[in-house]
C-alpha cells in the first residue's frame, strides 16, 4: 500500500525518471516530502471568465468550454496545432509548438473542459499558447478550493512535465488517498497560539478552503518551522552541555599577566570586563565554551579574543583564530603580532598562499607545541593541519563560514576545544537566534570612553570642490584624514586604477610640503605599508590614501575624517566599519560619503541610513532587508538554515521569538524529548539535526 513514506517513484504519474528530477531538484523522496513542498502562491480559481470579456493580456484567465477546428498550422519555419476554444460568448485561439501529437490524442472535443492560461493580444485578436486544460467534469470532482496553488518549479522540472499544474495534480493524488497526519505539535501549544491541527493545515495550504483558513494554515508551518528550528539548536546545546566536557583552563598565568600589565594601554571598558568574565567562566566550568560575541565595530573585540587566548596558552594549549578572507587574515595577523610583541609567544599566519617552506615550518612548530597562535583562513580547518593541544578557536565574522566549518576545528583535538565566534558587524537578533541559537551570547554593548558620535553627510561629486577645503581647514586644525577607493571587485586582488588616479588627484590638490600623502593598499608589500603607514600614525603625513584595507584594526585616534570615495559601492556593513575608524580621539569627528550623481534606490537607502544612525545593529538589520538574509550573511559553503521553507525572519520575528520561547520551556521539561506528547516532534527535531550537522558529526 501507498503511505505517506513509500518512496516517490511509486506514486501513480511519477515513476523513476521524474522521481529522479524530484529527488534532485527539490529534495522530495517520499510522499510526505511532496506534501511539505508549499506553494509560492494563490490564484483565485473560483472565478470563470468568458471569451467575451478578454480584453487585455495582463491577467491569467480561467475559461469554460469546448475545444474544435483542430489544424496544423505553420509560423515561419515552426509547426504549431492550432483550435479553437469557445464557449457561448465566443472562441478564442489557441496553439500547441510542443506535445502535439500528445494534446491530437488526448482532448476529447466533443467534451466540456477547463483551461487556464495567459491570453497574448496580436491587434484586436487574443490567443493563448500551451494552455492548461481539464475536463471539466474531473475539475468538477477536485476537493473544492477556491484557489489555486502555484508551485516553484524549475527548467529541468519542467523539462520533464513537472510544471505547477503537475505538482498540484500529484499532491492532489497523495490526497485522493485521504491520507492522515500524525499532529506533531503538542495540543496544549496549538491552543495557546491558536493554530490549527495538521491535517487542517496541510488540507488548507494546499487547497485553501478560506483566507483565515489559509492564513491560519501558513500561520502554523511558519511556526512548525521555527519551532523545530529553535528546538533542534537548543537540544543540542543542551546536549553538548551534558555530554562535553571541556578542557579546564584553571589558572590566569604569566602571558595574561604580562599581557595585561606591560602591553594593555588603556583600562578594559566595563562591558569587555563582563565579556571575560563571561568566557573565563565557560573555561573554568567544565564544560566547553561554545560563545558568540557580538559587539559593535569598534567596541574592542580583538582585545577580547587575544586574552582569551591568552588564558589557553598559560594552561599550556594552543590557540587559534580563523578569519573568511585572506586580507582579514593578514591584517589580524598583524594586530595581535603587533600587540603580542615581547611577550615571547610564537604566532604565524596560516592562509592558502603560504608557501610551502613557510607551511612546513609551521606544520612542525604545530605539533610539537612550539606554536602558541595560528592565525588564518579555511586553511586552518583542512585534515593536515594538526596541533599538538588546540584549546581554543576563534572564529572571526562566522556568518561567512557554516556549521560544518565550526565542527570540523572543533575535531582538531580528541576534546573539542573551547569556541569563540565573534561576528565583526553586528546581526539582527532574529538572525542571530536562527543562525547562532546553540551558542552563549557575550554582548559588548559600550564604546571605549571617549568615543564620539561621528557626524555623516553625503556629497556629490560637483561638491568635491568643498569637500577638499572641508579637508584643507580640519587639516589645518591639527587633524588627519583618510580617503578610501573602493575595491572594484570583491576579490583579494585590487583594481589600483581607482586608487592611483585618486591618489593622483589627491597630490595635486594638496600640494607639498604643507600636506603630504601616504598611500596603502593590499598588494604592497608589507615593509613599505608598514613604512607610510607609519608615517601616517607619525603624523609626518596628513592624507592617507587606501583601499579597504584599512577597514579593519588601523587605529589613530588623531584622524578625525573619513571620506568614501565612490560610496555607492560599499556595502552597508562595509561603510559602517570604515566609518568605525575615525571618532577614536577628543575631536569631532567626520564622514564623507561621495558619489556620483546617479543612485540606484538601494544605493540612496544605504547612503540615507548611514547619514542618519551611527548604530550597527540598525545598519544590520537594513542591511539584511535590503539584500535579504541570504545574500547577507549566507555563502554557498553555509549549510546553515538562513532561508525557511515558509517563514521568513525579516517578517515574522515574532513567531520566531514565540518558538524560541515555547521551544526553551518544552526543553526544561522534557530534556531528550522522550515523553510521549512529543514523540513526533522529536523525531521531526532528529531529522533536521541531521540534515544540518549529519555530515560532520
Ligand atoms: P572591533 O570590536 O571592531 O574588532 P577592535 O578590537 O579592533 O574593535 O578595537 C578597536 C580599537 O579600540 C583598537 O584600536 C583597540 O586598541 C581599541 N580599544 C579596544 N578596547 C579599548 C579600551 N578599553 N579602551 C581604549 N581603546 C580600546
Ligand atoms: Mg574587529
Amino acid at each position: 500500500m501507498y503511505n505517506l513514506q513509500s518512496e516517490i517513484t511509486f506514486l501513480t504519474g511519477v515513476g523513476p525518471v521524474r522521481a529522479e528530477v524530484l529527488n534532485r531538484e527539490i529534495s522530495v523522496f517520499t510522499a510526505e516530502d511532496l506534501i511539505y513542498y508549499f506553494p509560492y502562491k494563490y490564484i483565485d480559481r473560483s472565478r470563470f471568465y468568458k471569451v467575451a470579456d478578454i480584453k487585455s493580456d495582463a491577467a491569467y484567465v480561467q475559461l469554460r468550454g469546448k475545444f474544435c477546428c483542430f489544424s496544423d498550422e505553420t509560423a515561419g519555419k515552426k509547426k504549431y496545432l492550432h483550435a479553437e476554444f469557445f464557449d457561448e460568448t465566443g472562441g478564442i485561439d489557441i496553439a500547441w509548438f510542443q506535445r502535439i501529437k500528445w494534446v491530437k490524442d488526448n482532448i476529447e472535443p466533443q467534451k466540456e473542459y477547463v483551461i487556464y492560461g495567459k491570453p497574448k493580444q496580436f491587434r484586436q485578436d487574443f490567443s493563448i499558447v500551451h494552455p492548461e486544460f481539464e475536463l471539466a467534469s474531473k475539475f468538477d470532482n477536485q476537493i473544492k478550493a477556491p484557489f489555486s496553488a502555484e508551485y516553484n518549479t524549475s527548467e529541468k522540472m519542467k523539462k520533464y512535465f513537472l510544471n505547477s499544474r503537475a505538482v498540484g495534480k500529484l499532491i492532489r493524488t497523495i490526497f485522493e488517498r485521504k491520507p492522515v497526519f500524525e499532529e506533531i505539535i503538542p495540543q496544549y501549544i496549538l491552543n495557546e497560539y491558536h493554530l490549527p491541527s495538521i491535517n487542517e493545515a496541510i488540507l488548507n495550504i494546499h487547497f485553501p478552503q478560506s483566507v483565515p483558513k489559509l492564513e491560519a494554515a501558513r500561520k502554523r508551518f511558519k511556526f512548525q518551522e521555527l519551532f523545530i528550528n529553535q528546538l533542534s539548536l537548543l537540544k543540542q546545546k543542551k546536549i553538548r552541555t551534558n555530554s562535553i566536557s571541556g578542557y579546564y583552563f584553571e589558572k590566569v598565568g604569566e602571558y595574561f599577566m604580562n599581557f595585561y600589565e606591560k602591553k594593555l594601554s588603556f583600562e578594559l571598558t566595563g562591558a569587555q570586563k563582563k565579556v571575560l568574565k563571561e568566557i573565563r567562566a565557560d573555561f573554568k566550568s567544565g564544560k566547553q565554551c561554545n560563545r558568540l560575541l557580538q559587539g559593535d565595530v569598534g567596541s574592542g573585540k580583538t582585545i577580547v579574543a587575544v586574552m582569551s587566548m591568552l588564558i589557553a596558552i598559560d594552561n599550556e594549549f594552543q590557540a587559534c583564530m580563523m578569519a573568511p578572507t585572506e586580507i582579514l587574515a593578514q591584517q589580524h595577523f598583524d594586530s595581535v603580532f603587533e600587540m603580542l610583541q615581547g611577550i615571547g609567544l610564537n604566532v604565524r599566519l596560516l592562509t592558502g598562499s603560504t608557501k610551502a617552506k613557510q607551511r612546513k615550518i609551521i606544520d612542525q612548530e604545530l605539533l610539537s607545541g612550539e606554536l602558541h597562535i595560528l592565525i588564518g583562513t579555511h586553511a586552518l580547518i583542512e585534515d593536515k593541519v594538526q596541533f599538538k593541544n588546540l584549546g581554543l578557536a576563534i572564529i572571526d565574522e562566522q556568518h561567512r563560514f557554516g556549521v560544518a566549518q565550526r565542527a570540523k576545528l572543533q575535531k582538531k583535538n580528541t576534546n573539542p576545544p573551547h569556541v569563540i565566534v565573534m561576528s565583526a558587524t553586528p546581526i539582527p537578533r532574529t538572525l542571530s537566534m536562527t543562525l547562532y541559537g546553540d551558542l552563549d551570547v557575550s554582548v559588548i554593548d559600550e564604546l571605549p570612553p571617549g568615543r564620539k558620535t561621528v557626524k555623516t553627510v553625503h556629497s556629490y561629486e560637483k561638491q568635491r570642490g568643498k569637500v577638499y577645503k572641508f579637508i584643507r581647514d580640519e587639516i589645518l586644525k591639527g587633524r588627519q584624514i583618510y580617503i578610501v577607493f573602493p575595491l572594484i571587485k570583491e576579490s583579494e586582488t585590487l583594481d589600483y586604477k581607482n586608487l592611483e588616479e585618486g591618489y593622483q588627484t589627491i597630490t595635486e590638490n594638496f600640494r607639498a610640503p604643507k600636506f603630504n600623502v601616504s598611500m596603502i593598499h593590499g598588494q604592497m608589500k608589507t615593509d613599505e605599508k608598514k613604512a607610510q603607514m607609519d608615517l601616517f600614525v607619525a603624523g609626518k603625513t596628513q592624507i592617507l590614501v587606501a583601499t579597504t584595507v584599512i577597514e579593519v584594526g588601523v587605529n589613530v585616534p588623531n584622524a578625525s575624517v573619513m571620506i568614501i570615495e565612490s560610496a555607492e559601492r560599499f556595502g552597508l556593513s562595509q561603510l559602517h566599519q570604515l566609518r568605525g575608524r575615525v571618532g577614536r580621539g577628543a575631536e569631532q569627528s567626520y564622514c564623507v560619503l561621495m558619489t556620483g550623481h546617479k543612485l540606484s534606490s538601494d544605493s540612496k537607502k544605504r547612503i540615507s541610513t548611514m547619514v542618519q544612525t551611527n548604530n550597527g545593529f540598525e545598519i544590520a538589520e537594513v542591511d539584511m532587508r535590503l539584500r535579504g538574509p541570504g545574500d547577507v550573511f549566507g555563502t554557498q559553503q553555509s549549510g546553515t538554515p538562513i532561508t525557511f521553507r515558509i517563514a521568513n525572519i525579516l517578517t515574522d520575528g515574532k513567531i520566531l521569538f514565540a518558538a524560541r520561547q515555547k521551544a526553551t520551556q518544552v526543553l526544561e521539561d522534557d530534556p531528550l524529548l522522550v515523553k510521549p506528547q512529543n514523540k513526533n516532534l522529536a523525531i521531526k527535531v532528529e531529522s533536521e539535526i541531521r540534515s544540518s550537522w549529519g555530515n560532520v558529526s
